[in-house]
């Protein structure tokens, strides 16, 4: 027991300490020392000898057993959480998007840990991924009502992260009505979503700004490859004479293919494959492409698989360099973050050797600015986007 101080609080290690003075929100299992708290409650940190270090959400099942949200002395309250969502809502509108579908919180980069808000015209999805966000979201949903008036808002609390702390995985409205299907617009581009069973929310807010520049350079027969519901694919169209999208799923290819019609282009067409697979027999039928992107999921969950994910980053840009023509122009993508932006350069740059090209780093791009990356939290950062191209 800390005599002196009043419950919930958590004691940490020097290391601990160290961590959050190093700028990291996260303190894992390993470097807590006493634990006088509920699962979910928002604790006050104490290092060695008391000393107040700023309060924590407090998880009893994660390996992320504290997520900093305030480094005062002050324990955090409505306010603080309203003037958190009004800050992260006054940026969104700072960015003047050309979308109607966007994030408005991406959690640890709002200062939010753990809790995502994301808009779809004129309703929210939202996802509390640890217990403490949990147990905040129906006073969060509450100040969202007040702060945007939405029509309705769906906690897709599916992820499988919440299982690790020991959440149940569940989707519901818990605001208004949420119809089946949305339709939202990403500057020229109109898709339909389905926020209840799409994926993540419904679509891969994060690559919006990374469509808009590849639309710069796309030309020629275009190869989508990992395209969901065709978001690379629909924004590059209209620069190219000819769009094909592939997706291992069958459901996505419907979707791909339903979003093509209604933004009435006929010159793309969507067909279900595994893309490994895919890749090796188009280059074997000698097909060609002028432009190629590659959207993988993330290939490495966990830093134990960041080998493999490596091999098969390697496979599918081996493979699509030797596709493309030369002066044609490779959108690669990785959104692991276990493999970091040097990694990520360097297996792309052993594609480029093994197909034996030359080939150009025309931008560095990364994940969109609605999913704002906290410095010395390289967990934030985790979508890399590279556009090149194929000199010769
Ligand atoms: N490019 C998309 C997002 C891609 S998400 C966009 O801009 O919105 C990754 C997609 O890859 C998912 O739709 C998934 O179904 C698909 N996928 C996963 N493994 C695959 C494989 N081996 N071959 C083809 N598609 C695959």
């Amino acid at each position: 027991m800390t005599p002196g101080h009043t419950p919930p609080f958590v004691v940490v290690s020097a290391r601990g300490v160290q961590r959050v003075r190093g700028g990291h929100p996260w303190i894992y299992r390993s470097d807590v020392a006493d634990v006088q708290a509920e699962a979910g409650d928002i604790v006050q940190v104490l290092g060695p000898h008391e000393r107040p270090i700023g309060y924590a959400f407090y998880s009893d099942r994660s390996q992320i057993t504290l997520r900093m949200v305030s480094r005062g002395e002050a324990r955090p309250d409505t306010a603080l959480w309203r003037g958190r969502l009004e800050a992260a809502l006054a940026f969104r509108e700072a960015l003047r998007l050309d979308a109607t579908a966007y994030r408005l919180v991406h959690a640890e980069g709002d200062l939010l840990p753990s809790l995502v808000v994301d808009r779809y015209g004129d309703c929210l999805v939202v996802q509390a991924l640890s217990q403490a966000t949990d147990r905040l979201l129906p006073a969060l949903v509450t100040m969202l009502v007040e702060l945007i008036g939405p029509r309705g808002i769906l906690a897709r609390n599916d992820p499988r992260a919440r299982l690790l702390e020991g959440l149940t995985q569940d989707v519901a409205v818990v605001y208004g009505e949420v119809p089946d299907t949305l339709t939202v617009t990403e500057g020229g581009v109109e898709y339909a979503v389905d926020p209840w069973r799409g994926q993540k929310t419904g679509l891969f807010l994060d690559q919006r700004e990374n469509r808009e520049a590849a639309a710069r350079y796309a030309g020629g027969r275009l190869l989508d490859c990992f395209s969901y519901n065709g978001g690379f694919a629909l924004h590059l169209a209209p620069h190219c004479q000819q769009v094909t999208a592939i997706d291992v799923s069958e459901e996505a290819v419907g979707r791909i293919t339903r979003n093509a019609a209604r933004n009435r282009l006929g010159h793309v067409t969507a067909y279900a494959a595994n893309v490994f697979d895919e890749l090796r027999r188009l280059e074997h039928d000698g097909d060609r492409f002028d432009t190629i992107v590659l959207d993988p999921p993330a290939f490495a969950k966990n830093k134990a698989a960041v080998p493999k994910a490596l091999a098969g980053y390697k496979e599918i840009n081996l493979r699509a360099l030797k596709l493309l023509t030369p002066g044609g122009c490779l959108v690669t993508c990785s959104c692991s973050h276990h493999v970091d932006e040097a990694m990520f350069l360097r297996v792309v740059h052993e594609a480029a050797l093994d197909a034996a090209c030359e080939v150009t780093l025309v931008e560095k791009r990364m994940q969109g600015r609605d999913h704002p990356v906290l410095l010395g939290v390289p967990e934030t950062y985790y979508l890399k986007c590279l556009i090149l191209r194929k000199v010769g």
